[in-house]
């Protein structure tokens, strides 16, 4: 259970291997590339070498007792910086300066305790750094112990700042072809850890968008019902003006956060969805047969809509979905209330470009 995990990432595997086998592993890396594109497995497995038991060659061999630690995440010297606390005890949308402070500053100079070296792994994708958090970690890569490791993760490298890029080995890592993505499924399938759920791997490849951990996790029926929503509501927007059914557009979105605590899990779901779609309708529209779309099964009914919209129309789009996204995700926005924001917001929009 190596490297062979990491598919369709020949030339990063072949970087991260040579440092590790030639003795120079950076203080710091930064791997960067889409969501979906195995950046925490290659993570995981970078830590797991670091720690390995069997000859170097063969690390990481996730059989030694070191390995199973860190794939348990229970290794005291691999540490995934999680999110700190609010006040109501509930873990918090992006990883603060209090969470780099406890979990990375605090430690970062001590020696390991088990394994040869300390790994910090920070994700910016899902939970961001703050610009705060970004700051604390400069000292520990401005003077940095021989002991740490800090590895980032991060859809791209403008999410990041360029003091800390710098100081950092980049890994790029691409977005896996459809094929890589068939194989993952396959071999997921065939480890037991996803059932199918009646689904065809295409199918699921499309409704994640790429992330397939999102149909591990169980959710492979509830993506299908939010992208029926999703196009649905991208399609109620395309009414022409006089036409459109706002309140029955409101109804739609506002039952996507159902109240409660998942509703803002629920609406950045949604929001991604939404994104992904006019992502896809965007692309049919500036370069069709360029690129193929990850919901290749809508494709005539997404460049349709995009024939209505208009790049302008596109752009400006997905920029307020991004932005709504960015407000219920990060600044913490009552989900309901952005969603009904956007619904005004692009109708504008679409009545402005059609
Ligand atoms: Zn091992």
């Amino acid at each position: 259970m190596g490297w062979e995990n990491l598919r369709g990432q020949d030339a990063a595997v072949a970087a991260l291997r040579r440092d590790l086998t030639s003795g120079r592993v950076a203080h710091a890396y930064v791997f960067h590339g889409p969501p979906g594109a195995g950046k925490g497995t290659a993570a995981r497995l970078f830590a797991q070498a670091l720690q390995c038991e069997a000859p170097e060659a063969e690390r990481p061999c996730g059989a030694c007792l070191p390995c199973r630690k860190v794939a348990g995440g229970v290794h005291p010297d691999v540490v995934t910086v999680r999110p700190e606390m609010d006040r109501s005890g509930k873990p918090k949308r992006s990883i603060g300066i209090d969470a780099v402070r406890e979990q990375v500053l605090a430690r970062a100079y001590l020696r390991p305790q088990e394994g040869r070296r300390q790994a910090f792994i920070l994700d910016n994708s899902d939970e961001p750094v703050t610009v705060d958090a970004f700051s604390a970690l400069l000292k520990t890569l401005e003077e940095p112990s021989p002991d740490t490791l800090l590895l980032l993760l991060t859809p791209n490298l403008q999410g990041l700042p360029a003091t800390i890029v710098s100081r950092c080995r980049k890994v790029r890592f691409r977005a896996l072809a459809r094929a890589d993505q068939r194989a993952v499924l396959a071999s997921l399938q065939e480890a037991g850890r996803w059932e199918g759920e009646g689904m065809e791997p295409d199918e699921v490849i499309s409704l994640t968008m790429g992330r397939l951990g999102l149909a591990l996790e169980g959710g492979a029926e509830a993506l299908a019902r939010r992208r029926e929503a999703a196009l649905e509501f991208i399609e109620g927007l395309s009414a022409p003006p006089g036409k459109a059914d706002e309140v029955q557009l409101l109804l739609l979105a506002g039952g996507q956060v159902a109240g409660g605590e998942a509703s803002r899990e629920a609406a950045v779901r949604f929001l991604e969805m939404l994104r992904g779609l006019l992502r896809d309708i965007l692309i049919l529209q500036a370069a069709p047969g360029a690129v193929e779309p990850w919901h290749a099964d809508l494709e005539e009914t997404l460049a349709g809509i995009g024939r209505r919209w208009g790049m302008n129309g596109l752009t400006e789009a997905l920029d307020r979905v991004e932005a709504a996204l960015h407000d219920v995700g990060v600044v913490n926005t009552n989900p309901a209330l952005t969603l009904e924001a956007l619904v005004f917001a692009l109708r504008a929009t679409v009545a402005l470009n059609a």
